[in-house]
């Protein structure tokens, strides 16, 4: 028999409706915890395809390292001791493959083909072979308890009973080594029946050095994230929930954030004057501006406006030049999240939209950096697959035919996935995200097949009285690839009316304008999802759980992505502590260097534990300057904290409205008064306060943050409320329940009631 292990039970259906021909689906376990396993007749011999759920491995600390304390901190980062164990929650996972995994005589590893899915390959390997260990090898066994404990919580075990395993630390094996030792690895980058069908036809063995470097990520991110989150949050005084998270890639990628909002806070705006007119003849109407731009001194601009007096316009010169658009290369991941984000869905949202088109075989595999179709790709299949979806059949139809291709080409190539390309056609109506990215999918797979477009440039030149000014226009001459993209692309079509030199037209306004420079603006998440990629950021497997990681913490808000006062203050706090260091843990490069590291492991160039020991020396350097500055690391945690909460001046008395939870969890707001105000005394039986006693209820779920503005009617502050994640549209309202400003939404509710 043979057993066919994937990374998700999706893929195993899905492997198992491509090779069988009948399928027998068997359940096992129930609840959360329930593993499907399908069985069929493979080749005149019995098959069945399961499904992990990722990885079902983990590292971890001994025991003696749970409690947060900064004294331990030290030997933590000196002698790790880190062990490759079975991850607790796979339990049922495990117990469902050990049963099907009875009598089998071929292991076949069909997991992601990428780095992380070697590495999940590898872990089957070990489990299903007995050597992969429980717990570790430090640890007592432990009683089962309920609920494992979470990260960040101080979890002591009571002290163990005595071992029922006859202290063997290891899973018991599933199968004879020979059989695990004689396991075939296959590669597939789309789950449909000729890329399946490829890959079982020509197998291969696991790559354990690829496997290695995903291995190597997981031990240095432990150590990296476990020791700087915990001197972080201790040093701040911030426990439980509240804890700050600091990670390996977390941290730079915060920095981008963080530095791109101190540079606006330092941008020093210039002003300048602008001057602009409208013309008209008959039913056309032309914008011009004056051809000199920016005026930088307001009495050049008077001067100028003074000599632009007249009723009428003449036109002095007028060009048009087409030129050509090329169509965009193909989707790699980051290119992919950074156009959907452009639609409105956050990097973490379109990728998660993207695995599922993947599992439906409707897309190739959506982890990849390469941007050049390999020449083995079968376009003319997708095209003629497309050709039965509606939205671009003439177009798929059309190229379907056509003899032969020549695509875009991006940057990258690389030569494990092609780029992202669609290769189904959905069988019912999509919704959602997976709707959206769909439709970009292919409409970016066939733009890489069309022609340039050709837009015609036109600019006019015009006198008013004895002063220049110009208008530009475009045209679309021939749409070529914005046939199918043009939803996608940069608005083009904005053309200018017939004129030519000598004709004459209106002046209906001519004005000037005072603007000042801009300072530069906030990363979209979709740009800061490409400089990640410029970086070396993170891989195109994280970088967007990284992103949606700092808006779970509270580091950043909205979208443009803005920090907050907490996620300033993080890496200010750093940098005071790292001025004279020789790396910097927030710093970009250092992260990029590891990770040119592990592409090296994975080239059999070095070892993990070379490499995780040469991590350990750069974590060690960088502890010892924090510890040095730990009260300036409390002190500036804690005001950002302050003034992330303060929402504005309190109308009563011109204290501060602060954001405060009550015993249930709830927020509220209240005055909490002045800076340094003295408490009250009390009355008996209660608390002495701060603050004139003004509370407000607030919404519960979303980020809240000060406008720094007060409501028109009443004068309390405003507040924005965001969505999780900056979605959604922020919401401005007054912070007071009872101001007039609501009474049209109550009615409003009332009235649908
Ligand atoms: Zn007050
Ligand atoms: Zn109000």
């Amino acid at each position: 028999m043979r057993l066919i292990v994937t990374e998700k039970d999706s893929a195993a259906r899905k492997i198992a409706d491509i090779l069988g021909g009948k399928v027998t689906v068997k359940e096992h376990g129930r609840g959360r915890q329930k593993v499907r396993s399908y069985h069929f007749g493979y080749k005149d011999d019995d098959a069945v395809a399961i499904g992990l759920r990722g990885h079902v491995m983990e590292t971890v600390f001994p025991n003696t390292y749970r409690r947060w304390s900064l004294k331990y901190l030290g030997d933590m980062i000196e002698r790790p001791d880190l062990a490759w164990v079975v991850d607790g929650g796979a339990a049922g996972t495990l117990a469902a493959l050990r049963s099907v995994a009875k009598g089998a005589t071929e292991v076949v590893i069909a997991t992601d083909y990428d780095r992380e899915g070697e590495l999940i390959g590898h872990e089957a390997l070990e489990i299903l072979r007995g050597d992969a260990l429980k717990r570790h090898p430090h640890d007592k066994p432990e009683k089962k308890k309920a609920g494992a404990a979470g990260r960040g919580k101080a979890a002591a075990a009571p002290p163990a009973e005595p071992p029922a395993d006859n202290g063997d630390p290891r899973v018991k094996a599933m199968l004879p080594a020979a059989a695990v030792d004689r396991h075939i690895r296959v590669r597939y980058s789309a789950l449909t029946r000729e890329e399946v069908e490829a890959a079982f036809a020509k197998p291969s063995t696991v790559d354990f050095n690829l496997a290695e470097a995903a291995h190597s990520r997981q031990d240095i991110d432990l150590i990296w994230g476990a020791v700087l989150t915990r001197f972080m949050s201790l040093a701040s005084y911030r426990y439980g929930s509240d804890y700050l998270s600091v990670g390996r890639v977390q941290s730079p990628t915060l920095r981008l954030v963080v530095d791109r909002e101190l540079e606006r806070r330092a941008f020093v705006p210039i002003p300048y004057w602008e001057i602009k007119a409208t013309l008209t003849r008959g039913d056309d109407t032309v914008e011009v501006a004056h051809t000199k731009g920016r005026f930088d001194s307001l009495e050049a601009m008077e001067t100028a406006l003074a000599r632009a007096q007249a009723d009428t316009a003449e036109v002095t010169a007028y060009k048009a030049e087409p030129r050509k658009v090329a169509p965009p290369a193909p989707f790699n991941t980051t290119a992919l999240m950074s156009a959907a984000s452009g639609g409105g869905a956050s990097p973490a949202r379109a990728m998660r939209a993207a695995e599922s088109l993947y599992l439906d075989g409707l897309i190739s595999y959506p982890r990849t950096d390469n941007t050049v179709y390999p020449p083995s790709l079968d376009l003319r299949g997708s095209l003629e697959a497309l050709a039965g979806w509606q939205p671009v059949a003439t177009t798929a139809a059309r190229l379907a035919k056509q003899g032969k291709y020549t695509p875009t080409r991006g940057k990258k190539r690389t030569t494990d996935h092609p780029p992202i390309y669609p290769v189904g056609v959905p069988k019912r109506q999509l919704s959602g995200d997976q709707a959206k990215v769909y439709d970009l999918v292919v409409r970016r797979f066939l733009a890489t097949l069309l022609p340039a477009a050709v837009i015609e440039g036109q600019r006019v030149d015009v006198r008013i009285g004895h002063e220049p000014f110009l208008a530009r226009g475009s045209r679309v001459a021939s749409p070529g690839f914005l046939e199918v993209y043009e939803k996608y692309a940069a608005k083009r079509d904005r053309p200018l009316p017939a004129l030519q030199p000598g004709d004459v037209l209106q002046v209906r306004d001519l004005r000037s304008e005072s603007k000042e420079t801009q300072p530069p603006s906030r990363y979209g998440q979709g740009a800061l999802i490409e400089k990640m990629e410029e970086l070396s950021l993170g891989t195109k497997a994280t970088r967007a759980d990284i992103i949606q990681h700092l808006y779970d913490r509270n580091y950043v808000r909205d979208n443009p992505v803005e920090p907050t006062e907490l996620g300033v203050a993080l890496i200010t706090a750093f940098d005071a502590a790292m001025k004279k260091a020789p790396v910097d843990i927030s710093s970009w490069q250092m992260t990029a260097k590891l990770d040119d590291q592990m592409t090296r492991i994975s080239e059999g160039e070095l070892r993990r534990d070379q490499v995780v020991a040469e991590s350990q020396d750069m974590l060690e350097q960088a502890w010892k300057l924090l510890d040095g500055h730990v009260a300036d690391i409390r002190e500036r945690i804690k005001s950002g904290v302050r003034e992330d909460l303060t929402l504005g001046e309190c109308k009563n008395c011109g204290g501060q409205l602060r954001v405060l939870r009550g015993k249930t969890g709830k927020r509220f707001a209240a005055c909490v008064g002045k800076e340094g105000e003295e408490p009250q005394p009390a009355a008996e039986g209660e608390r002495p306060r701060r603050g004139c006693g003004q509370t407000f209820p607030l919404p519960q779920r979303g980020t809240i943050t000060p406008t720094g503005k007060t409501c028109g009617e009443c004068g309390w502050p405003e507040i924005k409320v965001v969505g999780a994640g900056g979605r959604g549209r922020p919401w401005v309202l007054c912070v007071d329940i009872d101001c007039p400003s609501k009474e049209k939404y109550r009615s409003r509710a009332k009235k649908n009631a």
